[in-house]
């Protein structure tokens, strides 16, 4: 019960501070503290150093790539304030994971064999968490690069800023987001029971980070809803206003499928790479 008082305070101190220095929007501090309060309190210091390496990293990238981003701002459908949707779209598979694997093996109780009771719950939860900085990272850094990005599927030449743009050097920053938490999980903790040696732990979270990003490069070109602005001539993810105020229209792609749920997906498939060694392992 103390580590879940501990948890509550930093938690909520955590996310106050993100919310004072405008990281975070109001509704965006009230996801994450309710995050931090569960990833603090249920899982203690090994997860939530996974969840705050990911927030401090992403949030001090957001902040240093701001000047040179800002005039590509209006491309992206929200400010570097995160709201409610984008906390739990980048940490609520994870966050999730945690609790469903707590009520398991803390709550019910489980075997030796079970998931939630040999780490790869950890290791799972750690997959989510690097697919979303991965993602994080390629963004923030991504569109500083020189060179213009290439659609993930079709190889063609687009703006920077485009979803489902690649470029070598957004590919480097989320490999080295994905490093960052991989070599987070891959510590000696003590109160997790680590089902493999340190270097297949780096390899695996930094695999099942790249594809979560790609599989988020690959929705953002195809399903992802892209709209246009007739004023401004271009196209946003913003709707249904554009900041200059003007009605924009859907270009392309599926009704709802926004940013915040193509970055769910990503978190998604970087979770269930690890799940799938998991199940190949114990099968
Ligand atoms: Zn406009």
């Amino acid at each position: 019960m103390n580590q879940f008082l501990l948890g509550t305070i930093l938690a909520i101190l955590i996310s106050v501070t993100a919310w004072r220095l405008r990281l975070l929007s109001r509704s965006g501090m009230i996801a994450a503290g309710i995050m931090g309060i569960l990833v603090f309190g249920l899982g203690g210091l090994p997860w939530a150093c996974l969840l705050v390496g990911f927030f401090i990293s992403s949030s001090l990238l957001s902040r240093f790539a701001r000047k040179r981003k800002s005039q590509l701002d209006d491309k992206f459908s929200k400010g570097s304030q995160r709201d409610a949707w984008q906390v739990i779209a980048n940490g609520g598979v994870a966050t999730l994971l945690l609790t469903v694997s707590w009520i398991q093996h803390d709550l019910i109780g489980c075997s030796e064999a079970c998931f939630s009771a040999n780490g790869w719950a950890f290791l799972t939860f750690a997959g989510s968490l690097a697919a979303a900085n991965a993602d994080t990272w390629a963004t923030e850094l991504g569109v500083l690069s020189k060179s213009k990005p290439r659609l993930i599927t079709t190889g063609r030449q687009v703006p920077a800023g485009t979803s489902g743009g690649v470029s070598p050097a957004g590919m480097l920053a989320a490999t080295a987001g994905a490093v960052l938490i991989a070599l987070l999980t891959a510590l000696p903790w003590a109160d997790i029971p680590h089902p493999l040696d340190p270097l297949p732990v780096i390899i695996l979270v930094t695999v099942a980070g790249l594809v979560g990003s790609l599989l988020d490069s690959l929705l953002g070109a195809t399903v992802q809803a892209i709209f246009f602005c007739p004023t401004c001539q271009q196209e946003t993810e913003q709707s249904p206003l554009h900041s200059c105020g003007t009605e924009t229209f859907k270009r392309r792609g599926l009704e709802g499928m926004d940013n915040d749920m193509v970055n769910l997906c990503c978190t998604l498939g970087g979770a269930l790479l690890v799940w799938l060694v998991f199940m190949i392992q114990y099968r």
